[in-house]
């Protein structure tokens, strides 16, 4: 069950509310968001939810019969929108486009970027600064340093910055100079560091864990909304199967499935869910018909060249291809 509080309920109205709870043998979890004051209920008993009904400080309730509730598409039919500012919005039937290199590799190739993008009109930059690498002799990112200088350069040319967060300690050095925090796969279920996001104002993109199932995925996300923080993306990067044919399984099956269930929107990565550059094409195009809400990709002006995943990376010419494509789907998604 989810109580939405009213604006301006008194502390002694939501404790009159909590004791009632407690009476009814549900386990209550107070949540204060950016857009409200909620209160979660866990219980089993079945009771009548008049019984709730007249107390003061009430605004709406909610019977929310899925284990996850905040991030539960059936109490909030509104779907969420996740707004950078600047006129960049994640939402329900639109294309958020992310587009970037695996790693940030230095100014020369940040500013290449952001000019390919720009000449796009792209407003999403995504490029790792801390890389999660199987083997830690492989390039682990610029750090800190190569994120200021991306903020500086993005920054002026109007380019809002993803970037993957892999430490709770990170968080905060991090936070002036990025627009949404990733969390990556191998960090889905870090429930410390979903705990942490929870307390920023900053969107959050949570990805689909290396193994993880749609339910895990919603669970984290529900991690960082109970902890404070409702500005949560999602996002389908491929789980890993008996195939060895693609680098991962890309699950197109998540993309309609997540939309059902969340009122979250869902991003899809087709880079790293096929991980073979010339089928991230047509697998990004079918992510749209899907439904996705955004795409996020590997591009860099010189994928063999690239200090991380050049295999699944397009090169510029690839990239702007793929970027007319894509909106000529969603044109054609809405028009189906
Ligand atoms: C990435 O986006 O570069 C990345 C490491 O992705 P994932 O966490 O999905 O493997
Ligand atoms: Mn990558």
């Amino acid at each position: 069950m989810i109580i939405q509080f009213d604006k301006n309920a008194a502390p002694d109205q939501k404790d009159k509310i909590i004791e009632k709870m407690e009476s009814l043998r549900y386990k209550s979890t107070l949540v204060s968001t950016q857009e409200g004051d909620y209160l979660v209920g866990t219980g089993k008993r079945e009771f009548d939810i008049r019984e709730l009904g007249h107390f003061p400080g009430i605004d709406d309730i909610h019977i929310v019969s899925d284990d996850y509730k905040l991030v539960s598409r059936k109490w909030k039919v509104t779907p969420t929108r996740i707004d950078l500012g600047d006129g960049v919005c994640i939402k329900e039937g639109g294309l958020a486009i992310m587009a970037g290199p695996c790693s940030i590799e230095g100014e020369e190739q940040i500013a290449k970027t952001i000019d390919h993008l720009t000449g796009n009109d792209v407003k999403i930059m995504r490029g790792g600064v801390y890389k999660p690498r199987s083997s830690p002799y492989s390039f682990r990112g610029m750090g800190i340093a190569g994120l200021k200088t991306w903020y500086e350069l993005a920054s002026k040319a109007g380019i809002k910055i993803i970037t993957e967060v892999m430490q709770v300690s990170q968080i905060e050095e991090m936070y002036d100079y990025v627009d949404i925090y990733q969390v990556g796969a191998r960090n889905t279920q870090n429930f410390n560091l979903l705990d942490e996001l929870g307390k920023v104002d900053k969107p959050v993109m949570i990805k689909r864990g290396i193994s993880g199932t749609i339910d895990e995925l919603l669970y984290s996300a529900e991690y960082v909304f109970s902890a404070g923080n409702e500005r949560l993306i999602l996002c389908e990067r491929g789980i890993r199967t008996y195939e060895r044919a693609s680098r991962n399984t890309m699950d197109l099956n998540a993309i309609p499935i997540l939309k059902e269930k969340t009122h979250l929107p869902v991003v899809a990565d087709p880079s790293h869910g096929i991980g073979i550059r010339h089928h991230v094409e047509p697998i990004a195009l079918a992510s749209i018909m899907a439904g996705a809400d955004g795409i996020i990709y590997e591009t860099h002006e010189k994928p063999e060249e690239a200090y991380s995943d050049g295999q699944q990376t397009l090169n510029f010419a690839e990239s702007k291809q793929l970027i007319r494509k894509m909106r000529q789907v969603v044109d054609l998604r809405e028009r189906l």
